[in-house]
């Protein structure tokens, strides 16, 4: 897979972020936010799962946009 140069230094963020599975992901583009602990309904991910483990084609339920616009929130 290849991400455009400047999405690179957040995507290897958020993986390292995400590490422990339940950090929160905001999206880049329209603020959307994906919470592992509720999951996705319109993707039909179910609660608990971790950003890391969505579908490779999964993109923002609200715009649409890719995975790597998708940057991880701190914990707060
Ligand atoms: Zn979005």
């Amino acid at each position: 897979m290849r991400f455009p140069e400047n999405a690179f230094e957040r995507t290897g963020t958020a993986v390292a972020a995400g590490a422990d599975g339940m950090a929160r992901f905001e999206c880049g583009v329209c603020w959307q936010v994906y919470d592992p602990a509720e999951g996705d309904p319109v993707w039909q991910v179910a609660p608990g799962t971790p950003f890391a483990a969505l579908p490779e084609h999964w993109t923002c339920p609200n715009c649409e946009a890719a995975r790597e616009r998708f940057l991880v929130l701190p914990d707060v």
